[in-house]
């Protein structure tokens, strides 16, 4: 019988997680052809996630669960689960019942069809506000636009991937992940299927705004140099008007002669140009930044206790 593991990061979840277990065990429970493995990470939470797993653990046997040394972000959290599964497939799926289990006989029958992975994209996004829905929509359209992986708007981390495709992605050492893109960047074969997005039910969301604009910065620096090259095409561009503004003025200057006043022109070329260089700076920042941190080579999680048993209990192998 073939295993999934289910891979489930979690930061302050006590509320939800039973209702989780409780909702998927009875989609699982309609699937006998197929045993199932949790793997919830712990990712540092404040409140009691790490004792309501383990009581879970304590009911069900195929409840696993791998709790880090403090909060690394849903990315190493599932770097983590990914690393320590061993199922032939891996559903990869948020703890707060907002990717439905109930979509499970699809995902993996897109996967048994020959695919190598099924992911899922958000239909219609109910109970999120415009400005998120706006700024999702621009996120994925410049994300495709300038960077070499592609994918649906709405795309989501919630999919089922063959153990070639898991193997693939936890050996790209990376430590700033952005695991959309990287899940598109190991290329093999995708199917999307659509889905209808649930609000949440309990707990909050935790993702701030900030986060969240962190988070899509680490999307197009991770995958893309066009930000440099935008800066260099600027920089190209202005040197050409400057140029022609140089050509124009001295031309002036040798027929009417020297015009004295210039102090508005003077002042808006120099806060201009300080403005784009700035700006310059600040994007060669964001690149120089990652480059410093990838060059650390620290690990991307520590765990700190698990129940897998054997092999797969060496806890930061
Ligand atoms: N999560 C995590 N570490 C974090 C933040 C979130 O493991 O630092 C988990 C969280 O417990 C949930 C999933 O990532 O299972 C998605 O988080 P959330 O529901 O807050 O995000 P949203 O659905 O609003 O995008
Ligand atoms: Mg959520």
């Amino acid at each position: 019988m073939k295993l999934i593991d289910i891979v489930v990061p979690c930061f302050n979840e006590e509320e939800v997680l039973p209702l989780f277990v409780d909702e998927t065990n009875k989609v699982i429970d309609g699937i006998p052809e197929y045993s199932f493995r949790y793997i919830f990470i712990n990712d540092g939470s404040k409140d009691r996630t790490l004792e309501v797993l383990r009581e879970l653990a304590a009911k069900f046997d195929n409840v696993k669960y791998i709790s880090l040394s403090r909060n690394f972000g849903k990315e190493s959290a599932m770097y983590a689960g990914l690393e320590k599964s061993t199922g032939d497939y891996v559903i990869i799926m948020d703890a707060d019942l907002q990717h439905p289990p109930a979509m499970f006989p699809q995902m993996i029958a897109g996967v048994e069809e020959g695919n190598d992975c099924c992911a899922l994209y958000r239909a219609k996004q109910k109970g999120e506000s415009p400005i998120r829905q706006l700024v999702s929509k621009m996120f994925f359209g410049f994300q495709n636009k300038i960077s070499d992986v592609k994918m649906p708007d709405g795309a989501v981390d919630y999919r089922i991937m063959s153990r070639q495709m898991v193997d693939s992605i936890i050996s790209l050492c990376e430590k700033q992940r952005f695991s959309k893109g990287l899940f598109c960047w190991v290329g093999y074969q995708i199917k999307w299927i659509e889905y209808q997005n649930v609000e949440r039910t309990v707990g909050t969301t935790k993702w701030s705004f900030w986060g969240l604009f962190k988070y899509a910065l680490d999307g197009l620096t991770s995958f893309s140099v066009t930000p440099l090259r935008f800066i260099a095409v600027l920089g190209f561009i202005i040197s050409a008007l400057a140029f022609i503004w140089i050509i124009i003025t001295l031309i002036q200057t040798l027929i009417i002669g020297i015009e004295v006043p210039g102090y508005v022109t003077t002042l808006c070329a120099v806060l201009f140009m300080g403005g784009i260089i700035e700006m310059s700076v600040g994007v060669l920042g964001e690149y120089i930044g990652r480059i410093y941190i990838e060059s650390k080579g620290r690990p991307i999680y520590i765990a700190k206790e698990t129940n897998l048993e054997d092999k797969d209990n060496d806890l930061n192998g």
